[in-house]
């Protein structure tokens, strides 16, 4: 790399965007977004099937022309500097079309061979965990076996930056676990992660901040715990009563269907102080008591009017342990292969 590039490289944020548009026929996909994602931090664009996040992370990584706006990615116009900027991005695609007859290492060494400082195999497949099935052809892994695989093929190069397609999307619980795993390692390694996904868990879990992306907008952004203004939301109180006692009037509501009063104090604090002081003077059971506050789901719902997915009706305390939005979304989406 010469010494220009370097220090253009230096300085500034990962990804910086302004006005970014962009339309396929009438079709308005990106319509002004601006996004900063810092060195070394994992950002997750977050947003119902449509929204524009492909089109965007595509723009970013060079795969697509803009319209408007100004993109730098790692310093470079990724329009305009696509080559130098591919030597420096790992892109982990929903799948990556490999050959199935190589074994995974030497997969990896393949990929390896296409960078100029690549990292070194055998460190890479340790990183996503493959050590036991290095000699193993890719057509015997399983599915969270070939996923880590097409994360591994990401690092080859030793990138500084990453896109990450909707890296779990029809992962299993566990699988999904140790693929989060891989994903803060990248993290402590100082690289830089993009990643697209339908799961509010999973940005929860992994995001130092978030963008929700709504009809070509972005329409929040933050990081998970004050997106949307979730921490200065009100918090609601629920609880069940024994029959036949009444706590303060100020203190209890009518029932909902579920048999749960319902409280929506102006100071939560005060509120929850006399309604257990009550309880125990009393010497009555508050089953169920609970404080629920906005989750990051109901945030997303408010902001993009996404229905959600068969599996997402629960009730918002439960929203951040492990609720697809979208799950009837295709594993494989746009036929996109890596080139
Ligand atoms: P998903 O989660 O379903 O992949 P997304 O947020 O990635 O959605 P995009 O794929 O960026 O959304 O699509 C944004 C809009 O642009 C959609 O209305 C889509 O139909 C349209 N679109 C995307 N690619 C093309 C294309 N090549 N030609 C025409 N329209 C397109």
């Amino acid at each position: 790399m010469g010494a220009m590039a370097e220090l253009v490289q230096a300085g500034g944020a990962a990804i910086e965007v302004r006005g970014l548009a962009k339309s396929y026929g009438g079709v308005h996909a990106v319509r002004g977004i601006d996004l900063t994602v810092e060195r070394g931090r994992i950002f997750a664009l977050l947003g119902p099937n449509g929204a524009g996040k492909t089109t965007t992370v595509e723009i970013l990584e060079g795969y697509r022309s803009r319209d408007g706006g100004t993109v730098k990615v790692l310093g470079y116009d990724p329009a305009r500097q696509r080559q130098r900027l591919k030597s420096q991005i790992g892109i982990v695609l929903q799948s990556s079309g490999m050959d199935r007859y190589l074994t995974v290492s030497e997969t990896v060494a393949m990929y390896a061979g296409f960078y100029p400082r690549p990292r070194p195999v055998d460190e890479v497949i340790e990183l996503v965990g493959l050590e036991a099935k290095r000699d193993t052809r890719v057509l015997k892994l399983s599915g969270g076996q070939q996923r880590r695989l097409d994360v591994a093929i990401a690092l080859a190069g030793n990138p500084d930056l990453l896109f990450l397609d909707e890296p779990t999307t029809g992962f299993d619980p566990s699988a999904r676990h140790e693929a989060w795993e891989v994903i803060r390692n990248l993290a402590a390694l100082g690289k830089t992660v993009l990643l697209t996904t339908h799961y509010m868990d999973e940005a929860q879990y992994l995001a130092d901040r978030v963008a929700v992306i709504s009809n070509g907008l972005i329409v929040a952004e933050g990081s998970p715990a004050t997106i949307g203004n979730r921490e200065r939301a009100r918090a609601r109180i629920r609880y069940r009563l024994t029959d036949g006692v009444a706590p303060p009037a100020d203190l209890t509501a009518p029932p909902g269907p579920d048999g749960l009063t319902e409280l929506v104090p102006d100071d939560l604090t005060t509120a929850l102080h006399r309604l257990t002081g009550w309880a125990l003077e009393q010497h009555v059971d508050l089953t169920g008591l609970e404080v629920i506050r906005p989750s990051l789901e109901d945030v997303y719902l408010e902001l993009t009017d996404d229905p959600p997915g068969p599996s997402s009706t629960g009730p918002a305390s439960t929203a951040l342990t492990g609720t697809a939005l979208a799950s009837t979304e295709p594993a494989r989406r746009k036929g996109r292969r890596r080139s």
